[in-house]
């Protein structure tokens, strides 16, 4: 594509998006939150969109678009809706895990009804036994005459029940260790394969993240790459595209505390001393301050997505991006709670929704204080896992 090409390819999609978001995303967002409803008809409009195959190369029915794009729909999606811009975000990591199977015809079919808009994917990779460590399974297969025998529970699993394919990992029939892990990918139908529970989160409550319980015999044609390639798999596409997703989720939720707040303090006026909210100094270095953490954070996203599409990532810069969208969606959090007030704290504003949707990032695996510890070691030359 020339770059005049690329751009109106850019342009038009994101016209598309933000019509989706305008009909469908912004209107259905403080009903899914109140209801704890899976925001289906958001994805359905996705997947007519061709978003849900956007990063799938177009040989498979893809759409081929760059990550830029990738980061700007999620930013864009959890402004709106941040249950949504989840839901699509771990869908999208499952993609890159599937495109590692794109040679089998099995997982290409699979590949082929997502760029349709017809399958959802997810990641049910958290077990108890490892926690927010969900790159390192305890469960294991095993050969059997039946199959790959695999018994375990997945803990949160974003889409439980919603979604018509499951990405699975566990550590590999020969794996001595957790990094030795392979990806499955099953259909949520698959004998054997049953949610465990109900998703009561404080936020994000549309994402239906609740527990699978896995019993049941795997074939290998499910297998996605090579027996024991998981790690590999999890290093080179499940990280940075997760830590691409949920910064982008984190920032997205900020940049929606930023414009209710800007709104919020424009609007309040106190007739006791006819003066706004807005008139405050403290009140302007407070929104000041929520600006300038947004924009940083954004800015951090925007060179790492740029340095992932010209291939000169490192390690380091790949654990760092989230932390930072998660610590900024955490401070802007609570200066949004400090310059809108009562009207914040009570419940079905979107402000509260906000607020509490905030948190997650703070427990999703690797999480931030994990990904401070793996950052740490790397300085220090001290041996990771990673
Ligand atoms: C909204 C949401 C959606 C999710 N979606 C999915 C999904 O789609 N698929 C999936 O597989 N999982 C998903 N998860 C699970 C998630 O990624 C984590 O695996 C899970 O939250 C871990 O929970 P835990 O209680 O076992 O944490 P624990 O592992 O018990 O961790 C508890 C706390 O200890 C801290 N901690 C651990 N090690 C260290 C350390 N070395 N230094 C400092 N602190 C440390 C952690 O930061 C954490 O805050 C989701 C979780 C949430 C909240």
């Amino acid at each position: 594509m020339s770059t005049i090409q690329e751009k109106n390819f850019t342009q038009d999609l994101l016209t598309k998006l933000d019509d989706i978001i305008v009909d469908f995303v912004a209107p259905n967002a403080a009903r899914i939150d109140r209801e704890r409803e899976f925001p289906r008809e958001n994805i359905t409009e996705l997947g007519r969109g061709g978003f849900l195959g956007l990063i799938i190369p177009q040989q498979l029915g893809g759409l081929e678009a760059p990550l830029s794009l990738y980061k700007e729909t999620v930013i864009r999606l959890a402004q709106a809706c941040a249950s949504t811009a989840l839901v699509y975000v771990q869908h999208m990591s499952a993609v890159s895990i599937l495109l590692y199977g794109k040679e089998n015809d099995y997982i290409k079919n699979i590949l082929s009804n997502i760029g349709k808009g017809q399958c959802l994917t997810t990641i049910a990779l958290s077990e108890a036994g490892s926690g927010c460590y969900f790159f390192l399974p305890v469960s294991q297969v095993k050969e059997t005459d039946k199959g790959l025998r695999l018994k375990t529970n997945k803990i949160m699993v974003t889409s439980a029940g919603e979604a018509d394919v499951y990405v699975i990992n566990s550590k590999a029939t020969f794996a001595k260790n957790s990094m030795q892990s392979n990806f499955f990918a099953v259909a949520s139908e698959y004998n054997g394969i049953e949610v465990g529970g109900k998703w009561e989160g404080m936020g994000l409550r549309g994402n239906q993240s609740a527990p699978l319980n896995i019993d049941t015999y795997l074939n290998k044609q499910m297998l996605i790459g090579e027996e024991g390639e998981g790690f590999k798999i999890t290093r080179e596409a499940l990280l940075p595209m997760g830590q691409i997703g949920i910064s982008a989720v984190n920032i997205g939720i900020a940049k929606a505390i930023y414009n209710e707040s800007v709104n919020y303090v424009k609007k309040r006026f106190y007739t006791h001393i006819n003066t706004n909210l807005s008139d405050f100094q403290s009140i302007q270095q407070m929104i000041g301050e929520i600006k300038v953490l947004c924009d940083q954070a954004e800015t951090a996203l925007n060179v790492f997505v740029q340095r992932m599409e010209n291939k000169e990532v490192d390690m380091v810069s790949t654990l760092e991006v989230k932390v930072m969208a998660c610590q900024t969606v955490l401070q802007v959090a609570e200066l949004g709670l400090k310059v809108c007030g009562g009207h914040a704290y009570s419940a079905n504003t979107p402000m509260e929704r906000y607020i509490r949707d905030s948190m997650a990032g703070t427990v999703m695996g690797p999480t931030p204080d994990v990904l401070k510890e793996l950052i740490g070691k790397i300085v220090l030359d001290v041996p990771t896992q990673l």
